[in-house]
């Protein structure tokens, strides 16, 4: 029957629904102006997963972006309601990150790391007994 299952998510409309089987591989709260932009707010708080655990149905909308590090980040979004919803990063390739936002329940949530601290503003005032950078750290050799 049913996979046994880490979280589950949606949209503000419902027309999106995501469902994930495992539990994140990293968990980060992003500073940059990308995200300051894209949240409408201080930082996105992001979870990433093994894509052969995330299974997302509806239809969502696409906007890429070339990162600082040359990568292509493509954001997807809901077009009817506007939710941010997830995001590929050739940077990080079989790795799907989700705005915790959106699931049902995000309370076991913990960020691994701060990152792009250099577009912080002092007003957003996030952990700092968990390691910070000041940009994009280097990503950690896989471990399987
Ligand atoms: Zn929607
Ligand atoms: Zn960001």
């Amino acid at each position: 029957m049913n996979q046994a299952q880490f979280a589950t998510g949606q949209c503000r409309c419902g027309q999106i629904t995501i469902s994930i089987s495992d539990a994140p591989v990293l968990s980060s709260q992003c500073h940059c102006k990308d995200c300051q932009r894209l949240s409408g707010t201080g930082h996105f708080s992001l979870a990433f997963f093994d894509e052969s655990s995330v299974t997302i149905s509806g239809q969502a909308t696409g906007y890429t972006v070339t990162t600082d590090r040359g990568n292509r980040n493509t954001r997807y979004f809901c077009p009817k309601c506007g939710s941010r919803m997830y995001g590929i990063n050739t940077g990080r390739p079989g790795k799907v990150a989700i705005p915790v936002g959106i699931l049902d329940d995000n309370s076991w949530y913990e960020p691994d790391v701060v990152v792009y601290t250099r577009q912080r503003e002092s007003w957003d005032i996030t952990r700092t007994d968990i390691p910070n950078f000041e940009e994009m750290p280097p990503i950690p050799p896989q471990t399987s």
